[in-house]
């Protein structure tokens, strides 16, 4: 991540993590690396202490996240003050966190060990889509799921509207629309969130654009561009889908298409001159 970046370094907390009863039992001294992304200029320029992220706090909020609970190892340990932060202070949109464990019982001399994470807030859009038993219900359910869950911000959810069926097959009207989501995944994650999401509403995959209880697509992940067997983002045909692009419209008419630059509208416009 390029930008401006607060960066607090070798912050010691006394805490128990470790694989070895003896590591829980008497603790031992772990050394915290953090880097935070955030735009500081107006802090800067203002001299405003309001405007800033406070690094008091975030110690603080590094030392509790520390010491809350006891892990086995400090990947987990660096997973939780990565979250932490991400969690309580708006102005940060990314981090990268270094847990490093200089007492680790290793028999070698050695400096520490340490692990280092990188994470940060993605904008996201998903489509969802239901054409069976009730579909209202099953976009519902997801919805609050998706808002539930501890490492996504549901920001915005378009109108449902009643589309036609894509693709050939003979079978009901559709409920369509985007959603969008703020996420520390990574998008293959929410891919396989999204996936637990439909067998929850109890999707089986028989017919290709066949019916479906719930049908949950990642349409936009930040400006990632994805091309794996399991996952291409953007969305391989979102140019020719009305009922994603009209939803998008609606909610993000201006965001662009990380390959094309096209925006939501112009993409719209596009298909509708067809
Ligand atoms: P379409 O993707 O053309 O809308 P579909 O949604 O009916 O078709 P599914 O059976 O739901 O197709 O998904 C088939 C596979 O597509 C999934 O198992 C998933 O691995 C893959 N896939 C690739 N890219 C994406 C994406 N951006 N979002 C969701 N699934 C994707
Ligand atoms: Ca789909
Ligand atoms: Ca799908």
């Amino acid at each position: 991540m390029s930008g401006d970046v607060i960066k607090i370094k070798s912050l010691k907390v006394f805490a128990h993590h470790g694989v070895f009863e003896e590591e829980k039992q008497k603790g031992q001294n772990f050394y915290i690396n953090a880097n935070l992304y955030s735009d500081l200029a107006k802090a800067g320029r203002k001299d405003d202490y309001d405007l800033a992220t406070s690094y008091a706090e975030v110690c603080e909020t590094i030392i509790r996240s520390v010491t809350e609970v006891n892990y086995n190892l400090i990947e987990a340990v660096a997973e939780h003050v990565a979250e932490a932060i991400l969690h309580e202070y708006p102005l940060v949109t990314g981090v990268d966190i270094e847990v490093s464990k200089p007492e680790a019982p290793i028999k070698a001399t050695f400096h520490s060990v340490s692990v280092e994470i990188h994470r940060e807030w993605k904008d996201a859009y998903i489509a969802f889509g239901s054409n069976m038993g009730d579909r209202e219900g099953y976009i519902e359910d997801a919805l609050d799921a998706i808002a539930n869950h501890h490492l996504i911000e549901l920001k915005e959810v378009s109108t449902k509207i009643e589309t036609k069926p894509y693709g050939g097959v003979k079978q009901d009207d559709f409920l369509n629309g985007v959603c969008h989501i703020r996420t520390i995944m990574s998008a293959k994650e929410l891919l396989e969130y999204l996936g637990k999401l439909e067998l929850i509403a109890g999707r089986e995959r028989e017919v290709h654009w066949g019916p479906r209880t719930l049908d949950l697509d990642i349409i936009l992940f930040g400006d990632e561009i994805i091309s794996t067997k399991d996952l291409c983002v953007p969305h391989i045909d979102m140019n020719n889908r009305d009922f994603v692009l009209e939803p998008m419209c609606e909610i993000a008419p201006f965001v662009r298409h990380p390959i094309t630059h096209k925006t939501m509208s112009d993409m719209l416009a596009e298909l509708k001159n067809r």
